[in-house]
This record gives C-alpha cells, structure tokens and sequence, in this order.
C-alpha cells in the first residue's frame, strides 16, 4: 500500500514534470496538501515527508487539528465556503485564505485579524465555469472586489482562486485556468499587485501548471479517497 510520503513523492514529480513541461520553474509551483477529513496524524505524517501548508475546509474540524498540531511547524489556508459567522476563528487561525467572494466577508476578516499577525494572504473565489451550483464571483466582478479587499490593510491580497467544472480531456481543463489567468493579468494590468494563481487539484494540477498555477491544492492524490463527512 502507498504510504502518504510515497504519495507526496508522485505529486512533487508530478509538479515538476508539468513545470519542465512547459519551461516553467518547479519551484514556483507551491504545492498546498487539503488534508479535509482526514486526521491530525495523517497532516503529522506528511510534515514529517517536508510537506507544510495545509488547507481545510471546515472550520471546527481545521480548529481541533491546528490545536493538536501546535508544536509544528504549519502553514494552515482556508480553502472552503465561508459562513460570516466563521470568520473570526478563520482570522484568527490561518495565515491564507483562498475562497473569499463577497466585500462583507473581507470586511468581517480584516476586523477580526489580530493585530500581531501579519496581514491575511486572501485570494478572491472566481466562479469561471459560471456554474450556479458553485460559490465565487463572476469574472465581471472580481475587480470590484479587488478593490474593496486592497482597502482593508489586515488583509493581504495575493490573487485569484477556482475550482472549475469537472472536465475529462485537458484542452477544456486549459480553458477554464485560461480565464483565470487573463482575469488575473487583467487585475495586474489595472494595478493590483498580485502573485497567486490557487488552481488545479488532484486530477488536473497539469493543466493547471501550464497555465500559470502558482499553487495547486491536492487532497485525494497525497491522502487517498475521503469517506464522506
Ligand atoms: C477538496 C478540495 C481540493 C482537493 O481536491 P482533490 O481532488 O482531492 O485533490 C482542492 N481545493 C478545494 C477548494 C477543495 O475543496
């Protein structure tokens, strides 16, 4: 059976081909292990592999983690759907995160920021795929809120975020990280200093590194198929 540190070895490789692949450096791939459902211990096994960022989802499940995991060294970023009454243990208690979508949601992070930690890295939700099923602004708006998140000095915004519609064949996966990478570039152009493209996940993180993912966000590949919540 694959060890979680034999898993983590077939992702960085995969990191790197994909990199080479298209000229880019591996080293400006961040790799992100979602550890959502899975235990403290299986987050502990990976740190011991070198892995150190982490993202979760839900919110008590991260806390009891973060609390076990403590004396570690860790990187925690917040990855899922935000409920406005979440948002202070969020501040709180991560240094990322990755699915902000609404000004109001920014509003209540920056307040609940502590003011010894250093800004929260937040990345804006882009629903490219248009799907009503799916959190995330539309591409039109993104900007809008870029601005209302450059406003707020506890928050730190590093770019752009997607989870796109499943897509079997990687010309359609390209397309949909296309358009989060032009949206982005449009967000620079305008004069937002960001660095961060979080997109690509287990099954499509190549397309993803040839179309400028900066960080990819791996769950299933490193800790093996979640049982359901
Ligand atoms: C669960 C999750 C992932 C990881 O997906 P895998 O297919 O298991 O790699 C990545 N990003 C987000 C936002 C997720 O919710």
């Amino acid at each position: 059976m694959a060890t979680i540190g034999d898993n983590l070895q077939a992702v960085r490789d995969r990191i790197t081909a994909a990199a080479r692949a298209c000229g880019r450096e591996p080293s400006h791939v961040q790799l992100l292990a979602v550890s959502k459902t899975f235990g403290s211990d299986a987050v502990a096994a990976a740190h011991a592999c070198g892995q150190r960022a982490f993202g979760e989802n839900y919110v008590q499940e991260a806390l009891d983690k973060i609390a076990t995991l403590r004396a570690l060294d860790l990187e925690w970023h917040f990855i899922g759907p935000i409920q406005s009454n979440k948002t202070r243990p969020i501040a709180e208690n991560f240094a990322w995160v990755h699915s902000v979508d609404r000004a109001k949601i920014a509003e209540r992070l920056a307040a609940a920021r502590p003011r010894e930690l250093p800004p929260l890295n937040v990345c804006i939700e882009v629903n490219v795929g248009d799907e009503s099923s799916k959190s995330g602004v539309a591409p039109a708006d993104a900007g809008k809120l870029a601005q209302s998140i450059a406003e707020l000095p506890a928050l730190k915004l590093r770019g752009l975020m997607t989870i796109p519609p499943p897509a079997g064949d990687m010309a359609t996966q390209r397309r949909f990280f296309a358009s989060l990478r032009m949206l982005a570039n449009d967000l620079t152009g305008a004069g937002f200093a960001i660095d961060t493209l979080s997109m690509g996940m287990s099954p499509d993180l190549e397309a993803a590194i040839a179309e400028g993912a900066t960080i990819v966000r791996v769950g299933t590949a490193i800790f093996g198929e979640r049982h359901k919540r």
